[in-house]
């Protein structure tokens, strides 16, 4: 049967296409990498919180931060540019890498309806609770995690006639001799190559945090210590990101930066987090410290330390605490792996416990406890600014002396969440090339469009996801019925 629509992926980006494009009479097949029982990539594996504080308002703070982190380098010029419409632009600033405010606009005016049309299929909300010093705006999310809606969604799909191939891997797209989409080039373990004729296509096979080349290529050097937070990243190889490239989408998004946590190497949680590293003091395998831990709050500091930790020798540190901090109400809300920290009855028990040379640790800690402040319980409610005095790296807030008879360490490698660097698209969720136009019947959402520039803005993703998808879907449906 011919195809109206191949989607590639099957996370909520491409579930909300593939339901959006079938609601509005289109025939689409959606490709999935993944077995049926691990489908649905990161989101299978996501809280999903959403920068929203009802299902009818974004959070106040949505547009300023896309705004402000939303570019790398641009050009005065191309600024007052975008007061104009978008359609009188040059096609230079229409193919540039930053987030043009008919999209953030799109993202903002579509996400109370796509809301709506989750709620419509069955999807309940929740809210979330801050712990400790997180002080972010106020985030919803679906009841059950990005779980409820991709096993939703897929219900909602195969019952609108979606049909979903696992175990599919889509590797190229194929075009006309206009330019214009007409299908993809698949493979199965079972089919082997074969290819799917269709007028559009939807990439949304998330980023390339599973694919050590292009993070390499990418991310640069150190970048294969990070490893994928979830099960569902490992899925996501980038060749979505890499075939629409080949066919001249226009880059955005910042691809030398990933979304990244400090965890647990050894746990299998689906995220593993050990998010209280601004507490304590961090260490690498040599015993060193290497950065002021209490830079600022957790939420606005974690990538950095993350990604710091991925460049020191062979990828691993070792976060250092006491008693301390597990007195602090709440904190194992933000704890999350499922293996118990190595616990020490002196620096060089803890030491040869963890494999860290015994003198080198020794003196970190003692140098550190003598610059610390005083002993007292940490002030989780503000940056207390309780620094050290006279160390290199200095500590500058949550710097309590730490007690050397009863040590604890949690081992800390960089896990990366998801990759920005994707394709520019336009608020219709329509690639965009490098000369600034669209690319006939090729369409882009969640990881595989860019979006992020120096430090993603957190609970964003998901909604991005299902804004573009569900938008694509409806346009897919628009452009069918005007031809
Ligand atoms: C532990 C964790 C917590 C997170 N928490 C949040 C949060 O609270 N809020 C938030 O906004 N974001 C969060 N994120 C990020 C967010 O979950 C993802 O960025 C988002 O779900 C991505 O959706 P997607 O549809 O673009 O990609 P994915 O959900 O990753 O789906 C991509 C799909 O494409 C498939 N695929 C890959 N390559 C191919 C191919 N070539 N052919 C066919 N199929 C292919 C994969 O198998 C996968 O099913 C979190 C991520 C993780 C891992």
């Amino acid at each position: 049967m011919a195809m109206d629509v191949v989607v590639l992926g099957c996370g909520v980006a491409g579930l909300s296409a593939a339901v959006s494009a079938a609601e509005h009479g289109a025939r689409v097949i959606v490709l999935e990498r993944a077995p049926a029982r691990d489908r649905g990539g990161n989101s299978r594996y996501t809280s999903a919180w959403m920068r929203m504080s009802s299902p009818d308002d974004v959070s106040d703070d949505l547009v300023d931060l896309l705004v402000e982190r939303g570019h790398g380098a641009i050009p005065p010029d191309y600024v007052d540019t975008t007061t104009r419409d978008v359609a009188a632009w040059p096609p230079n600033v229409r193919s540039y890498p930053f987030n043009d405010p008919e999209v953030i606009d799109a993202l903002v005016t579509n996400a109370p309806p796509t809301m709506h049309w989750l709620a419509g299929h069955g999807i309940g909300f929740t809210y979330y609770e801050p712990a400790l010093l997180e002080t972010g705006s106020v985030r919803m999310g679906p009841s059950g995690g990005g779980l409820a809606i991709v096993e939703t969604l897929v219900g909602v799909a195969e019952r609108l006639g979606v049909e979903v191939q696992y175990e599919t891997t889509g590797r190229g797209l194929l075009f006309d001799d206009t330019g214009a989409i007409r299908g993809v080039r698949c493979w199965s373990r079972h089919r082997g190559g074969f290819d799917i004729e269709a007028p559009n296509v939807v990439v949304a096979s998330g980023g390339f945090q599973g694919n050590v080349e292009m993070m390499t290529r990418y991310v640069g050097r150190h970048a294969h210590f990070a490893r994928p937070v979830s099960a569902g990243g490992r899925y996501n190889k980038g060749e979505g990101i890499d075939m629409m490239l080949a066919a001249g989408a226009a880059p955005a998004g910042q691809y030398d930066m990933f979304h990244a946590c400090p965890m647990d190497p050894r746990s299998t949680h689906p995220e593993p987090m050990v998010g209280v590293v601004n507490f304590g003091i961090l260490v690498d395998d040599r015993g060193h410290r290497f950065l002021d831990e209490g830079t600022d709050r957790y939420e606005l500091f974690y990538d950095e330390v993350a990604w710091t930790v991925m460049r020191r020798r062979n990828g691993l540190a070792w976060f250092l605490f006491d008693q301390r901090l597990l007195d602090v109400p709440n904190v194992r809300s933000r704890i999350h792996t499922d293996v118990d920290p190595v616990r020490g009855s002196s620096i060089a028990d803890l030491a040869a416990r963890i494999g860290v040379p015994t003198g080198a640790l020794e003196r970190t800690v003692r140098a550190y406890n003598a610059a610390a402040g005083p002993p007292g319980p940490y002030d989780v409610s503000r940056l207390d600014g309780v620094g050290t005095e006279g160390l290199v790296p200095p500590k500058s807030n949550w710097a309590r002396p730490l007690d050397e008879s009863d040590l604890y360490a949690y081992p800390i490698m960089c896990g990366s969440t998801f990759t920005c660097g994707g394709v520019k698209i336009t608020k219709h969720a329509e690639v965009v090339n490098n000369d600034g136009d669209v690319i006939p019947g090729l369409f882009a959402a969640g990881e595989t469009t860019g979006l992020y520039y120096n430090l993603y803005v957190g609970a964003t993703s998901v909604l991005r996801g299902l804004v573009f998808g569900r938008e694509a879907g409806r346009r897919i449906g628009e452009l069918r019925a005007k031809r």
